[in-house]
């Protein structure tokens, strides 16, 4: 008897007509003598409807509130598929984070799992019940809801998966696998059998929502194998699992984008230590991820800082900014909700030369100014306007060939 856990995404879950299809599936690993926990998000849309709701009233809803409100999406789905379970004629139990519980930090809208309590799920399972668990929720040490950031029940199904020592996580959603490249940017995009923790990794990272980064993060350290697959066909998805040698071949596996980042400079900063340690360790402090950073060199002692920070952290990182820099002696403070990043991936990369230039020479030809360039042993991203990131993307995927398999270069 296997331990399988289920993750069903806010489309999968759509419907009462979606939750009945996804009943069907639950039911049939169940009868195949398997013990199931299953973890869904809310009701397609229903997360972006309750944070309008609260925009409606602030543009920086108290993140505590803010909690409480979007985890009533799960709460809602997982008490409709346990009912229509036990309408179909099984034996179903629904949890929320905390009667389980899901122990977080405290890190309002972006908290990170610490423990998983399973001793009452184990007792239900060995009664024959399957379990329904909220995903995208938790609780932390004094009592508070939490929840795990945006396409935090990926992280919910994985973080069961490890807990309960699953064999397998598999990860329903509205698209069969994980591409080349995201399917709806690009038809010519491939699926790919299989991909490194690595490699989806950076893509995730990068911008391709249809895995949270963090429940990569945790399916790598804790190896758990996670299949991603279509929760309206029977045909097998994609296994996100270690490297092997097949995988080392391949320069570049995947494009990805992200349109979710605002630029902000600081202009003329006086050009002294402790200026940058000063402003990123606010920036941190106020639980905000920069991603790219760009220091000038210095012209009459100044430099321009220019970085990134996802949109939606955007006013919260000026408010902090803008008290540091009159404290530190910057000019002014600018910021750009204009721009996007692309970037190519690849385990090839480590043993490839020429890639980063091969990427610059087709922005370039298309007349696409690149703003910013970072760079990792397995990824080179870009920072470019905003209008042209599909161009870019189907470029890139043309020039690297993506839509054949194994390419090597
Ligand atoms: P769910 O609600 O099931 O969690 P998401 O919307 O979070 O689904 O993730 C699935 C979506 O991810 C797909 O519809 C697709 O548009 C997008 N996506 C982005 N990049 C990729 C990729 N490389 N491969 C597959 N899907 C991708
Ligand atoms: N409902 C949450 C969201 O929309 C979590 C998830 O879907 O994974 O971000
Ligand atoms: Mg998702």
């Amino acid at each position: 008897m296997a331990l399988v856990v289920q993750k069903f995404g806010g489309t999968s879950v759509g419907s009462i007509e979606r939750i009945k299809n996804v009943a069907k599936r639950v039911i049939k690993e169940y009868e195949k003598g398997n013990q199931v926990i299953v973890t869904v998000s809310a009701m397609a849309g229903e997360t972006n409807r309750l944070i309008a709701l609260a925009k409606e009233i602030t543009d920086l809803p108290d993140e505590r509130e803010l909690d409480v409100l979007v985890s009533t999406g799960e709460q809602v789905s997982v008490a409709l598929l346990a009912i229509t379970l036990i309408k179909m004629g099984y034996k179903a139990k629904s949890y929320l984070g905390h009667q389980i519980k899901i122990l977080t930090d405290s890190a309002f809208t972006k908290a990170r799992i610490i423990n998983i309590e399973t001793d009452k799920i184990k007792r239900d399972l060995d009664n024959g019940y399957i379990i329904v668990v909220a995903g995208f929720q938790g609780v932390d040490e004094y009592g508070n809801i939490t929840t795990l950031g945006r396409g935090g029940s990926d992280t919910t199904g994985v973080a069961l998966a490890a807990a309960f020592k699953a064999d397998v996580c598999d990860i329903y959603t509205d698209v069969d696998g994980i591409y080349t490249t995201d399917p709806r940017i690009y038809n010519k995009a491939r699926k790919l059998k299989k991909i490194s923790y690595d490699e989806m990794l950076e893509l995730a990272s990068l911008g391709s929502k249809v895995l949270q980064i963090r429940s990569v993060e945790l399916a790598k350290k804790y190896k758990v194998p996670v299949h991603v697959r279509s929760s309206f066909s029977d045909e097998p998805g994609t296994i996100v699992c270690e490297e092997d040698s097949d995988m080392e071949k391949v320069v570049v596996s995947g494009v990805s984008c992200n349109k979710d980042e605002a630029r902000i400079t600081l202009v003329r900063v006086p050009d002294k230590p402790g200026v940058a340690a000063k402003l990123f360790g606010a920036i941190s402090a106020g639980n905000i991820v920069v991603d790219m950073i760009i220091q000038n060199s210095s012209i009459d002692g100044t430099t321009d800082l220019t970085f990134t920070v996802p949109k939606s952290d955007l006013k919260k990182t000026l408010n902090l900014v803008k008290a540091i820099s009159d404290e530190i002696g910057a000019k002014d403070v600018l910021y750009d909700e204009g721009i996007a990043k692309v970037s190519i991936v690849g385990l090839g990369m480590r043993s490839h030369s020429g890639v980063a230039a091969k990427m610059f020479e087709v922005l370039g030809n298309a007349g696409i100014n690149i703003l910013m360039i970072s760079t990792s042993e397995i990824k080179i991203s870009c920072a470019i306007d905003e209008k042209y990131t599909e161009l870019a993307v189907r470029l890139l995927h043309d020039a690297f060939e993506l839509d054949k398999e194994n390419v090597e270069g």
